[in-house]
């Protein structure tokens, strides 16, 4: 049985099911300017990401010759590096959770479109 949309939209109450497709099929435009929004987001949240990332290596490169600037007996060049490394790591651990809000962000954003539509 083929119906027009016509037809269904004459029959309103005839069912999810039934009426379902006919508006997907319709919102389709709509789902896809969500989806590239969703994208551009993503994006937008990773160029930042990159950003903050570099920002990051360039502060601790910089410290890292700072200190170089002074003499430092082995056993503080040594604690000055594991300085550095943690600071890295936390860094790097702020970014993934960065990273993980953003997508997180994202998917309720697209959920939620989805609940509605
Ligand atoms: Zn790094
Ligand atoms: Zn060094
Ligand atoms: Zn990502
Ligand atoms: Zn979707």
């Amino acid at each position: 049985m083929k119906l027009t949309k016509a037809a269904i939209l004459a029959v309103p109450f005839v069912g999810f099911l039934l009426t379902a497709p006919v508006s997907f099929a319709h919102d389709w435009d709509a789902h896809e300017d969500v989806h590239e929004d969703l994208n551009a987001q993503h994006e937008a949240g990773h160029e930042n990401l990159n950003a903050q990332e570099q920002q990051t290596h360039e502060t601790l490169d910089a410290a890292h010759a700072e200190a170089h600037e002074h003499w430092m007996t082995p056993r503080q060049h040594r604690r000055l590096h594991r300085r550095l490394r943690e600071a890295h790591e936390r860094a790097h651990e702020y970014e993934n959770a960065e990273h993980e809000n953003l997508h997180q962000g994202l998917n309720e954003e697209h959920e939620n479109y989805h609940d509605w539509r």
